[in-house]
């Protein structure tokens, strides 16, 4: 099948029957993300099936009129830009499906908003600007699954994995017959090789290091026993025995972990007890929030706070400290 040109949409085969979407202009910081779609095949799948393809309205009737009908649709987690558009599938008479227990967020705001546990710091007012920015709305139906579960649509089968680190419920899928890895929001965010993303994302509460690092090790093995090929929310295909997404990954969390050590020594920390965490964010250590406006701010310094957290968790800079200081 020739690929039609959509405007503001990149169609790329990973394969012939199965495609990467890209949604190229995006109404805000955190409105889309890259998704599959599994054409139809006679024995396979009638209609056509969409993976956490969640691009804005206008562009879903697009792809919708050349591709569809679609029978299903797969969300692998509740982040804002895996959601927020999905309502519109559902509009079109499209089954959708979640993993719990994020499921819920797509139902409604409020349990993104306890859910992720902002509501322990933030007003619901501040989620609610966000959710209007990136046009969210919710679903009325959800399936629910959990990640780990092998989901069975039509004929096809598609295994889903638990990528935990990222966020509870953030799933990845493996198509066994079709050879592909979809890793999701894992960290490899490359649109090309050899540029630079924020890699992997690890701002609430409930994300972890130590669990993202053992999801990178897990999906490396996957890809390199099983897969043809390697497709993320935010990034470009990767083709077996590629291990570029994996080797990035890791150096990222390597390199964020530089920087919250820096980012101590540049405040001439000496003792843990010393820490502060408002004059931590002021470095603008990961996001740039001094040149930022509005109810963004208040998010950005929510997400961040966590990420340094996490790292303070496993730095090695007061152990050093006391280390030098005694020899
Ligand atoms: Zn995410």
């Amino acid at each position: 099948m020739i690929t039609p040109k959509i405007p503001n949409l990149d169609i790329q085969n990973v394969t012939n029957d199965v495609l990467l979407i890209h949604q190229k202009k995006t109404p805000f910081y955190f409105s889309c993300c890259d998704g599959l779609v599994i054409l139809p095949r006679n024995g396979r799948n009638d209609l056509a099936i969409a993976l956490d393809l969640n691009i804005e309205p206008n562009l879903i009737d697009e792809i919708n009129r050349v591709y569809g009908p679609f029978s299903n649709y797969v969300c692998t987690h509740g982040h804002m830009d895996h959601m927020a558009h999905v309502y519109h599938w559902e509009d079109l008479g499209v089954k959708i499906h979640a993993p719990i227990p994020e499921d819920e967020y797509l139902l409604d705001l409020c349990n993104f908003y306890k859910g992720f546990r902002f509501n322990e710091d933030l007003d619901f007012s501040i989620i609610e600007k966000f959710a209007n920015s990136n046009k969210y709305k919710p679903c009325s139906t959800v399936r629910s699954f959990n990640p780990g579960d092998a989901l069975k649509l039509d004929d096809i089968i598609i295994e889903t994995i638990s990528f935990s680190g990222h966020s509870k419920g953030h799933t990845g899928f493996f198509l066994p017959y079709e050879k592909i890895l979809h890793i999701s929001c894992l960290g490899f965010d490359i649109p090309k090789s050899g540029i630079d993303g924020f890699g992997p994302w690890y701002g609430f509460n409930e994300c972890s290091i130590a669990k993202y690092l053992e999801d990178i090790n897990l999906a490396e093995k996957i890809f390199l026993q099983r897969a043809e090929f390697l497709t993320s929310s935010h990034a470009y295909i990767i083709k077996h025995p590629d291990t570029t997404p994996f080797t990035y990954m890791r150096r990222k969390i390597k390199d964020n972990q530089t920087k919250v050590d820096q980012a101590l020594s540049t405040l001439k920390i000496s003792r843990k007890e010393e820490i502060n965490m408002d004059e931590l964010l002021n470095l603008d250590i990961f996001f740039p929030k001094s040149k930022l406006q509005g109810f963004i701010v208040e998010l950005y310094r929510f997400w961040e706070s966590y990420i340094i957290e996490k790292h303070l968790k496993r730095s090695k800079y007061f152990q050093k400290d006391s280390h030098s200081n005694s020899s």
